[in-house]
């Protein structure tokens, strides 16, 4: 199934970003998906649930940006929307001219992560002899 397999790569590469931040969990992915990329947004929303469950991006909100597709006329240069089924004829000219200028998208363009970045000063490196938690104890 084409969106699991998508689904799969986007709460992988989310759990690096994740991991890379030192973020425990993610709390939503931001995806841009054109008209003409052959993905349904509900098979994909299904299979991202399927996808993040266990990992870092359980409960995560997937959020789909659509990018509708558009042409441009070679000959007269009018761009013009696209639609589903495509059909890449100038409404102008009438001639199946047409240059696709978007709706092929399908990008991961963020990552929004439950904790944010520990905001350190650029010049400072965190001070590796620091105790990690305050009230150690064995009754824990
Ligand atoms: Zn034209």
């Amino acid at each position: 199934m084409h969106e699991l397999s998508i689904a799969a790569a986007v709460v992988e590469r989310a759990q690096e970003t994740a991991r890379a931040h030192g973020a425990a969990t993610v709390d939503a992915v931001r995806l841009r998906v054109g008209e003409l990329s052959g993905v349904v947004g509900d098979a994909l929303r299904f299979s991202f649930r399927l996808a993040a469950e266990g990992t870092a991006l359980a409960g995560a909100e997937l959020i789909v940006e659509e990018v509708p597709a558009r042409a441009a006329c070679d000959g007269c240069d009018a761009e013009f929307a696209v639609g589903s089924p495509p059909r890449l004829w100038c409404p102008r000219c009438e001639r199946p001219a047409a240059r696709l200028l978007a709706g092929r998208e399908l990008e991961l363009i963020g990552v929004q992560l439950a904790q944010p970045d520990d905001v350190r000063p650029p010049d400072r490196e965190p001070c590796p002899a620091a105790p990690r938690s305050a009230g150690r104890g064995e009754d824990a």
